[in-house]
């Protein structure tokens, strides 16, 4: 081919015109394929503390939500309304806890499957914060009732 700023003729493979060093249409296309290859895991490991972020937080909603059910059973069982009121308080600290890191690894979660290449953790953090939100539903369930 012929350089457009100088007219020197060169190789049609050739990146660069060995006179002037005028970028060719080859180089071109070169220099975006390796752009593209450039920004691709890029994009994937902006997306990876999702991931990782989301699924941590899902296992502290999954740990938070057992603990719901410990503090209900010790609930259950205590024997004088100073405990009972005790026991009550830590349930619903514990369910607004719960309940808070389940929407923030949902949110993680589904941001990091967008995003991440760790997809893998991403779908763990959302299968664990979905679990976590049906046991804390299970819990409620269990409450006791007055009558
Ligand atoms: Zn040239």
């Amino acid at each position: 081919m012929f350089c457009f700023r100088c007219g020197n003729e060169f190789d049609d493979g050739a990146n660069f015109c060995p006179k002037c060093g005028l970028i060719s249409s080859t180089g071109k296309i070169a220099i975006a394929k390796a752009k593209k290859v450039d920004t691709k895991p890029r994009v994937s490991r902006v997306g990876r503390p999702f991931s990782y972020i989301g699924f941590g937080m899902s296992l502290g909603a999954l740990l938070a939500t057992s603990l719901l059910f410990s503090v209900l059973q010790a609930y259950q069982n205590s024997h004088n309304a100073a405990d009972a009121i005790i026991y009550a308080f830590w349930f619903i600290m514990l369910f607004i806890i719960a309940y808070a890191l389940d929407g923030v690894s949902l949110a993680f979660s589904i941001i990091g499957l967008k995003k991440s290449n760790k997809k893998a953790f991403a779908i763990a953090g959302f299968v664990i914060s979905i679990v976590a939100i049906v046991l804390g539903l299970l819990c409620i369930c269990f409450l006791p009732t007055n009558s």
